[in-house]
């Protein structure tokens, strides 16, 4: 069994507790008007030109996106950061793309690197079937759970499916006694006004359990604008700025009557 992987970051600190290392896997059912990992929608491995620049001289080359590793490939390259993982209280973290779209090999490995000792994070989108969440909650620590909008149209609207059912699956998820850390990317006319925000701090406020143990409020960046370009794909937010630091404070502020710590960033 292997998995499609489009991405591995080592020493990461955005994806979870302490150092840990990334893999990022290609597709998700979802596409966010927002994505800022474009390459990591289609589940297809893809081939795009890359041009480096030498003084004046440009140079192109092909470059294929995604590579195949097994569960062993992966917890050899574990073992190799394993003093920083572990000093760090670091781990490792599922991301992507969606991580339970390739649900056989997810579990597999969540088994394994779990047998052998280390914390095991995995960032979703929510969407997928109860019975599939439910079959890797005893192999992961830690589900950092992303948020995008309470209203089913316009959930649908700005990703592409209803939330429904990941509603469903946060319920599950809060109740599970894993550890959750929520995600919430603040995207500035599209889920930050004053109705949006009240409904979100109610629904956290009011489904919290011991779980939860952290809101991370992300601000809308343009830096994956560049991907696009690579990709081909249109980008439809060219409109939208960033939220200023004076607004993400103010959002601080306000979801922290959740009681929940909240941090700007991931
Ligand atoms: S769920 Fe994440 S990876 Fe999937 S389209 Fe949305 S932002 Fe991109």
């Amino acid at each position: 069994m292997e998995g499609f992987i489009f991405s591995v970051k080592r020493y990461s600190i955005n994806d979870g507790p302490g150092i840990r290392v990334a893999f990022f896997m290609k597709g998700c059912p979802l596409s966010c008007m927002w994505c800022h990992n474009p390459e990591g929608i289609s589940p297809l491995k893809e081939t795009v030109i890359q041009t480096n620049r030498i003084g004046t001289r440009e140079f192109h080359h092909r470059e294929d996106v995604g590579k195949y590793y097994s569960a062993e490939g992966i917890l050899e390259i574990l073992e190799k950061e394993k003093v920083f993982l572990n000093q760090s209280n670091g781990g490792v973290t599922f991301s992507g793309g969606e991580p339970l779209l390739q649900f056989d090999f997810l579990h597999e490995t969540l088994k394994i690197i779990k047998e052998n000792g280390y914390h095991t994070a995995v960032d979703t989108s929510g969407y997928s079937t109860a019975e599939k969440f439910k079959a890797i909650i005893p192999y992961t620590d830690l589900f950092l759970f992303d948020l995008k909008h309470l209203d089913e149209d316009k959930h649908k609207e700005f990703t592409g499916i209803p939330n429904g059912v990941i509603l469903d699956n946060y319920r599950i998820l809060i109740e599970s006694g894993r550890d959750i850390m929520v995600r919430i990317p603040v995207i500035p006319g599209y889920n930050d006004d004053p109705d949006h925000l009240k409904r979100l701090r109610q629904f956290l406020t009011e489904t919290k359990t011991i779980s939860l143990k952290k809101i991370s409020l992300l601000p809308y960046h343009k830096i994956g604008l560049s991907k696009y370009k690579r990709f081909n794909i249109p980008y439809r937010m060219k409109q939208t700025e960033p939220p200023s630091k004076e607004r993400m404070k103010e959002l601080k502020e306000y979801f922290s009557e959740t009681g929940v710590k909240i941090k700007i960033g991931g």
